[in-house]
């Protein structure tokens, strides 16, 4: 179902009015993670304010180790969805596993699986029938073929809105957190007529690359750009505010992709 030979014209997704895929071009921006209602609802102006579409954000994270943040929760939910609203975006948040897909959709626009969860089947199963686009990171270890394989499951349960997200994969290299696969980018378009984002923040782990390989992702063909900002990431709950551009950052970023491709 994810292939192209099964369904030759690209795939858009329209959620209320926003169109993903196709000659359209999405931008979801906010925090690594909820923190509180004023940190998301200012985040929410900005990312709204620049032209982004879509506020990101996680209730839930899934951390290297046990005892860091885990991120506020159920209470997230609720919070993004306000900052959503009042500021008219749709939200995007990471569900990890099959238990809190029900909560997670009733309060999110877009479901995000994380790239450790890409082979989580249980949660991708339920994925299936949860009534809501979901977006697909690919595993950072995993093969395009392993990703589709995966976007597979979600599409077998009768859900055929999934994107898939490149964001970044680990190489040797140890300057990046990962290696953004830019050729990631046409070859999933090629396979697929799914939706391709990119993920420029965890694809680098560093600020500065953010810019640079958002507009090599939008010169590769990308649908759209998944970007974390914060407005005080020297003190992000997360250990991502390293990799998160500053306000002003992401609205220069912005206005440079328009050059490049109609934020729609
Ligand atoms: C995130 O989007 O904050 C995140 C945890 O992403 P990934 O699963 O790609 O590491
Ligand atoms: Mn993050």
């Amino acid at each position: 179902l994810a292939s192209r030979d099964f369904h030759p014209e690209d795939t858009v997704i329209d959620i209320r009015g926003v169109k993903i895929g196709g000659e359209n071009m999405v931008i979801m921006g906010g925090p690594c993670a909820v923190e509180s209602p004023e940190q998301i609802d200012e985040i929410a102006r900005l990312v709204k304010a620049s032209g982004g579409q879509v506020l990101r954000g996680g209730a839930f994270k899934p951390r290297t180790g046990p005892y860091s943040f885990q991120g506020v929760g159920v209470e997230g939910l609720t919070m993004m969805a306000e900052a959503g609203k009042r500021h008219g975006l749709l939200t995007i948040t990471e569900v990890m596993t099959p238990e809190y897909v029900d909560i997670c959709a009733e309060h999110a626009d877009i479901l995000q699986v994380g790239t450790r969860n890409m082979q989580n089947f249980d949660l991708l199963r339920k994925l299936g029938t949860c009534g809501r686009p979901v977006l697909l990171k690919r595993g950072f270890s995993a093969t395009y073929d392993e990703l589709l394989n995966a976007a597979e499951y979600i599409l077998a349960g009768g859900n055929r809105d999934v994107m898939l997200c490149e964001r970044g994969i680990r190489t040797f290299e140890t300057y990046t957190r990962n290696t953004l696969d830019l050729s990631a980018i046409p070859v999933l378009q090629n396979l697929s007529h799914l939706p391709v984002i990119s993920d420029p923040s965890h694809g680098t782990g560093r600020r500065e690359l953010v810019a640079p390989m958002a507009k090599a992702s939008v010169a590769a063909g990308a649908n759209g750009l998944i970007i974390e900002m914060h407005t005080d990431p020297d003190n992000s709950m997360t250990g991502d505010g390293v990799q998160s551009l500053f306000p002003e950052q992401f609205d220069s970023l912005l206005r440079d992709l328009e050059k490049l491709a109609p934020l729609v």
